[in-house]
């Protein structure tokens, strides 16, 4: 189950591995075949963010390049008690497109969102420990800035 949780920062909804992300009686913007696609990754999980009250809940996700277990993780916020430790290796990021600028590949990508005011802590270490995609998967050059993930290709 879809678990809200309340780190400081905005609160915001934690799927699991296997849980589809919906809110019941409410329109999440998301591809649902994508969202089949990142449901149980081993370096991601979904997550929704509501920045305002007034404002519908956004899908990003919480990356993390150090190797955790993210099985654990869901285990720790299914059982209630996950806390702020149990992020400190995860970025927030956002699922979009990009055009790789050497070689105009169109990539889908995961890309560090640090403008979203949750895990917002010990921002700049955060961001200086997390292993960036520097290289495009297409071409092998150093391509867009901020990618965590590329998401359609190994
Ligand atoms: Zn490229």
């Amino acid at each position: 189950m879809a678990v809200t949780l309340d780190l400081g920062g905005a609160p915001f909804v934690y799927f699991p591995a296997g849980e589809p992300l919906a809110i019941p009686g409410e329109v999440v913007n998301s591809d649902p075949l994508e969202d089949r696609s990142l449901i149980d990754h081993p370096r991601l999980r979904r997550i929704l963010v509501r920045v305002h009250p007034s404002m519908p809940a956004l899908p990003y996700v919480l990356h993390w390049s150090d190797g955790s277990d993210l099985h654990a993780v869901d285990d720790r916020v299914i059982s209630g008690v996950v806390d702020a430790k149990d992020f400190h290796g995860a970025l927030v990021a956002e699922v979009r497109s990009v055009v790789c600028r050497n070689c105009a590949a169109i990539l889908r990508v995961a890309v560090a969102e640090t403008a979203i005011s949750i895990l917002s802590g010990n921002l700049a270490p955060r961001i200086a420990e997390h292993e960036f995609r520097r290289n495009c998967p297409v071409c092998g050059e150093r391509s867009i800035p901020h990618v965590v993930e590329y998401l359609d290709a190994a």
